[in-house]
């Protein structure tokens, strides 16, 4: 049996160790969070903080193609993780997602849709007033829609929740910073060593010793709006942010997200707080009496051009970059990861 030492237990930490354990293989993870729930403290993993919204189709808007079709795959890899994981199981949804422009917005709108051409997997689908009816009764018609077909979301706190409940077998260290990541073995703060057959570097921005990363901030809005009857993510074309809302469920709609280029963890600013807010109200104005539950902000890591990068060597494999694509991509790299790992284990 292979021993395995993982550092972070963020989205890919977890998502490693959830698979790693199904196969019997004996895995540590070690993180500097003090426990497996969210702190939103902007220092634990930034996957408590995203939207979990996949979208290869939207994120075209400035993804590169490999991106996407890590995207599709990983659709169809969460469809099968969510079925595995026990009930009750994460809320994970494939309904597609909608763009939508006011009225002064339709020559930017036209320019997002010009480069989510490029993408041949799936295209936007213009949607006149009773289309998007049908779609989302609760909406009141924008200028300007179209439906992102394909494209899904899942629910990141009841899934990372999930896959760390359900990986059986794994040891968890909390409130242990890894120092290094090498070859078979971890060093941690305070200078003590742990050896193993492999070391998995999923640090994230905790990382950033070791490869060229930045982080992006972000921040969002957490809101509880009773009745407000949205059933898939809607973007709106907007000249400053890529606003979206994406309703969760337990009539949580989440807002987000700015993305500056600070690796500022300090709370959300009352500008990036008021502009949000607005466009939301502006597509939605039902949500003029919602509730707001949390401003939160993290860092997205990020590395110079923003795709993901696995680096293997005999004993060590990292993952990282995965900027703003995180939830998109996980299970595609995790699944080629292990298999990079099964050809050392086997040769
Ligand atoms: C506002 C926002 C919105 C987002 N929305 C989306 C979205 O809708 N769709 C999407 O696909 N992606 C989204 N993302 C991106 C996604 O969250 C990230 O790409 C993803 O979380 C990266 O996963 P990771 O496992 O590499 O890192 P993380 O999830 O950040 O995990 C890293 C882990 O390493 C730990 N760690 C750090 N340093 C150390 C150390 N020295 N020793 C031990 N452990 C350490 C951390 O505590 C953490 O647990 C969003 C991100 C943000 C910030």
């Amino acid at each position: 049996m292979h021993s395995f030492g993982i550092a972070g237990a963020g989205l890919l930490g977890r998502l490693l160790a959830w698979r790693l354990a199904r196969t019997g293989a004996q895995a540590q993870v070690f993180d500097a969070a003090a426990g497996p729930a969210p702190a939103f403290d902007a220092q634990g993993p930034a996957a408590f903080s995203a939207a979990g919204m996949l979208s290869p189709l939207a994120e075209r808007d400035h993804a590169d193609a490999r991106v996407a079709s890590l995207g599709w795959r990983s659709i169809a890899l969460w469809r099968d993780i969510v079925a595995a994981l026990p009930a009750p199981r994460p809320f994970f949804a494939e309904r597609g997602s909608l763009l939508v422009a006011h009225r002064g917005d339709l020559p930017s709108a036209q320019r997002v849709l010009a480069r989510l051409a490029g993408e041949t997997r799936a295209a936007p689908e213009a949607l006149d007033t009773a289309a998007l009816a049908r779609l989302e009764p609760a909406l009141p018609p924008p200028a300007h829609a179209w439906l992102l077909p394909g494209e899904a979301q899942i629910d990141p706190l009841a899934t990372l929740a999930a896959l760390h409940a359900a990986a059986e077998g794994v040891a968890w260290h909390w409130r242990r910073p890894v120092a290094q990541a090498l070859p078979g073995r971890l060093q941690f703060e305070g200078g003590d060593w742990a050896e193993f057959d492999c070391v998995i570097d999923v640090r994230g921005l905790g990382a950033a010793q070791s490869l060229p990363l930045r982080g992006v901030r972000g921040e969002t809005v957490w809101l509880h709006a009773p009745g407000h009857g949205l059933t898939r993510p809607v973007r709106l074309v907007h000249p400053r942010h890529r606003v979206y809302l994406v309703p969760r469920p337990d009539d949580l709609l989440f807002l987000g997200a700015t993305e500056i280029e600070s690796e500022d963890r300090s709370p959300v600013s009352l500008k990036s707080a008021v502009e949000l807010m607005s466009a939301a109200h502006s597509v939605l104005p039902v949500l003029a009496e919602a509730r707001i539950l949390r401003l939160d902000r993290h860092l997205r890591p990020a590395l110079p051009d923003h795709l993901p990068r696995t680096v293997h060597e005999d004993g060590l494999l990292r993952i990282n970059g995965l900027f703003r694509h995180g939830w998109l991509m996980a299970p595609a790299l995790v699944q080629d990861a292990l298999a990079l790992l099964r050809q050392e284990v086997v040769a």
